[in-house]
């Protein structure tokens, strides 16, 4: 029989406000252990949490551009267990009245993934094994988070990763988080069951914990739908319970039968009042959003005719975006400078955290001079080729490198005579074009480009040199 794979989704993903959720600490990354810590954070008895608006605002932020509703008033919830790593015995978090509420991720394949809820909550310490010990470290403790849960409607190990990048680039785009899995500030429960193919029937799940990497994500999806399936195929049951994945087997183990939301013994908050939140404040946030990235590839692909493969790699990278966004605006040729920054400008960033960080010397207004002359036919491709690269190694504008004299470019009688001192200096490189290498043209137009410092027109030399060969 053929298996389908079911998962759900829940994302804790760490808010990027200065301060903690319910005190003044702040929230930075990587610091000596306990240095970020107070009486609040760290739950010593007397201390009264104060709920941060930022991170209200941040999550609905979020919960908009994930098309939620928003819920007019919100509470927070005690959730009650022991664990070293919260010390106050619980965890301020929502329960049953969430700030969020129904919105969805739509895919590529057109298929969206409903999203049942956001909700805020602290975040708890971190355990450090070392040496045989296990130390405390409660910087992260009371560190904003929010938690996306989908409802089980993702069907294989691309949609959940598909969903994850998605929910990951709408995150950075909107300014709440940076998303880092490497850093925990963007980690996954992957919940995974199977079923019969063809069946409506939802079968016994198992949450995965606290996955951390899209490859270990993969492989512990992976081995969970196989481990299933065997279990099923012999008659057996799956158990709920929760698992953890091992990444040095590759396997999932069961840490413990699955909680309920009763043995967590929920109950109000009693320390803070309700989350109120008016249509005023809602729309205004609203306000705030930048254009999201399923919005900004449909306008490059519908608006700028760019093929979708370059629209996405655009995309995938919000500064980047941004900067082609100011490059392009307002030019007939916005595909020109896509192809700058897609060829001349990536190059120069090979990794995506390079890309991600898109520092540049040139200004994006630089880049656009530049393409307004592309785009005037006042300079031709190699030279504004050329001309960029210069940019980028100097930070200076067009106007400082190029001369209108060069912008003239190479008039037809010097193009010849250098044609023809390249022919006679490359013999080898005519014999090989002569015996069907047509390739080997393309040295030559290279020293023609080197030869004139990049301001002659390629296609002309090219049929110069073809020319001249032939005769010759
Ligand atoms: P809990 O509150 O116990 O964590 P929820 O019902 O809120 O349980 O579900 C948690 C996650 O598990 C959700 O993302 C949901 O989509 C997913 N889920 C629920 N049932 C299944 C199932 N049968 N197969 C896969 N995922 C499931
Ligand atoms: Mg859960
Ligand atoms: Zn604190």
């Amino acid at each position: 029989m053929k298996y389908e794979l079911v998962a759900g989704l829940e994302t804790h993903i760490e808010l990027s406000t200065k301060t903690k959720i319910f005190c003044g600490c702040t929230t930075e990354f990587g610091s000596e252990p306990n240095t970020h810590c107070c009486p609040i954070c760290t739950g010593m008895p007397g201390t009264l949490p104060k709920l941060n608006r930022a991170v209200v605002n941040f999550a609905i932020k979020a919960g908009l551009a994930t098309h939620c509703e928003i819920a007019p008033v919100a509470k927070m919830d005690r959730k009650n267990y022991v664990y070293p790593d919260l010390p106050k015995a619980y965890q301020i978090s929502e329960f049953d009245k969430p700030l969020c509420q129904n919105g969805y991720i739509e895919l590529e394949s057109g298929r969206r993934i409903r999203i049942t809820r956001i909700h805020i909550e602290e975040d708890a310490g971190k355990l450090v094994h070392q040496r045989g010990d296990t130390y405390v470290d409660y910087n992260r403790g009371g560190v904003p988070l929010i938690e996306v849960v989908t409802e089980p409607d993702i069907r294989s190990i691309d949609e959940a990763r598909e969903y994850v990048e998605k929910l990951q680039l709408i995150m950075k785009y909107i300014g709440v988080s940076d998303c880092k899995m490497q850093e925990g500030s963007l980690r996954c429960d992957v919940n995974v069951s199977v079923r019969p193919e063809g069946s409506e029937k939802l079968g016994t799940r198992a949450e995965i914990k606290n996955m951390n990497s899209f490859t270990f994500m993969t492989k512990a999806m992976q081995y969970e739908f196989d481990r299933q399936v065997d279990l099923v195929e012999s008659g057996e049951q799956v158990v709920q319970e929760t698992r953890r994945f091992d990444d040095a087997t590759g396997t999932t183990e069961g840490m413990r039968s699955k909680e309920d939301a009763q043995d967590y013994r929920y109950f109000r908050e009693p320390d803070l009042v309700s989350i109120v939140t008016t249509p005023e404040q809602v729309e205004e946030l609203r306000g705030q959003l930048p254009e999201l990235p399923d919005a900004k590839y449909a306008r490059y692909v519908g608006e700028y005719g760019l093929p979708p493969a370059d629209a996405s790699l655009l995309v995938k990278y919000r500064r980047v975006a941004e900067f082609f966004d100011e490059a392009a605006n307002g030019l007939q040729t916005p595909k020109t400078v896509a192809n700058l920054i897609l060829g001349q400008i990536f190059r120069r960033m090979p990794t995506d955290e390079e890309k991600e960080a898109c520092n540049l010397l040139i200004s994006a207004g630089m880049l656009r001079e530049l393409a307004l002359l592309l785009e005037s036919g006042k300079m031709k491709m190699n030279l504004a080729k050329s001309t960029l690269d210069t940019m980028l190694d100097t930070g200076k504008p067009v106007g400082e490198l190029v001369s209108e004299g060069d912008l003239a470019g190479v008039d037809e009688d010097a193009l010849y005579k250098i044609c023809a001192e390249m022919v006679a200096a490359n013999p080898n490189a005519v014999a090989d074009y002569r015996a069907g290498k047509e390739k080997a043209v393309k040295a030559l137009i290279g020293g023609v480009m080197k030869a004139t410092k990049g301001k002659a027109d390629a296609t002309q030399a090219e049929a110069i040199l073809i020319e001249l060969i032939h005769k010759a």
